[in-house]
């Protein structure tokens, strides 16, 4: 029989050993601090509060999982996949990347994979969306939090997150020694087209335009035109591509994500003009799974109507 501290390392390397970077594991009370946080967010930009559709679900997490003794953690480096140059400002990297947008991936049959590794080992285990996954990755020393908000680990901030309630007493900590933000940097706040990121560690998710191009319909806010948008479709990369910390990695290297046809397909039906033309069969079929949840089928005309606020402004230009 197994003893906790065993049967925490065991699950650390199980992680490792189906495609995660790292993997850590924290008491329920560590993410305690998140309501805090949550709180501080709120009293900056308090309009906010209507879109952190979670904020009275956390506070019954315990309740709604009695069950649970632990959370595992575990970062996913979307960096070690290509991404397709085509669709660079047009779709966020993390939408193309993400296991979840595709169960033909590779990195969705890990994920699979590990689940079915828990459940052979009698361990429950239950993903939950009120588990706040950065600030998990972070107090499981995955990573830290950079000025634009994001959670960077060793290799910058395109990571996918995931993150499990299991029914054992585990605890599994890792020694993270990545370096802060450099003080003087505001890289982030200056490539920020809508002004979003209005000072560090500070976003307005309103005019964020990873939630106006998905949740927010795609409406322009108001005091900005549509050439102010540039030419997302759907999210929005600038404050982390701007940033030194994913300077020197080469997206046009590393593993396929999925199959050659599968991604050339893909890279073809995403383009604005195709988006446009597409019958609501093939956006709800093909490209609604590729928003990660962010764009419900039956709204799919969201993505014409971001598709056609691009070609407008690639035409004027
Ligand atoms: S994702 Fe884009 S819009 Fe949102 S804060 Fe970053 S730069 Fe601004
Ligand atoms: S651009 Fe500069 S300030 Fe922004 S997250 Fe990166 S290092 Fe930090």
């Amino acid at each position: 029989m197994l003893n906790n501290i065993n049967l925490s390392a065991q699950i650390h390397d199980a992680a490792l050993q189906f495609g995660y970077e790292s993997c850590g594991i924290i008491k329920l009370s560590d993410i305690s601090g998140y309501r805090k946080y949550l709180d501080e967010r709120i009293a900056k930009i308090p309009e906010s509060k209507k879109i952190y559709g979670f904020y009275d679900a956390f506070d019954k997490l315990e309740a709604n999982y009695p069950w649970a003794k632990a959370i595992v953690v575990c970062a996913l480096w979307l960096g070690k996949y290509k991404f397709p140059a085509s669709l660079e400002g047009k779709w966020g990297k993390y939408f193309i990347l993400a296991p979840v947008t595709e169960p033909k991936s590779d990195a969705y049959k890990n994920m699979k994979l590990f689940e079915a590794w828990l459940s052979e080992n009698n361990i429950k285990a239950e993903s939950s969306p009120m588990l706040p996954l950065r600030h998990a990755a972070v107090y499981a020393g995955l990573g830290i939090f950079r000025k634009n908000n994001f959670f960077y680990g060793k290799n910058g901030s395109f990571y996918d997150l995931k993150a499990y309630l299991i029914d054992k007493e585990c605890e599994y900590k890792n020694n993270c020694d990545i370096k802060p933000c450099a003080e003087n940097c505001k890289l982030c706040q200056d490539a920020c087209r809508t002004r979003a990121l209005c000072a560090p560690y500070t976003m307005n998710p309103m005019l964020c335009l990873s939630f106006i191009t998905t949740f927010g319909g795609g409406a322009v806010p108001d005091g900005f035109t549509e050439a102010d948008m540039g030419s997302w479709i759907c999210g929005c990369d600038d404050c982390q591509d701007v940033c030194p910390h994913n300077q020197d990695h080469d997206w046009s290297s590393g593993e396929d994500f999925c199959d050659y046809n599968y991604v050339s397909e893909l890279e073809e039906l995403l383009q604005p003009e195709n988006i446009l033309s597409a019958s609501d069969e093939t956006l709800i079929n093909k490209v609604i799974p590729k928003t990660a949840q962010h764009i419900k089928p039956e709204d799919c005309n969201i993505l014409r109507v971001d598709a056609a606020r691009v070609l407008r402004v690639s035409k004027s230009n």
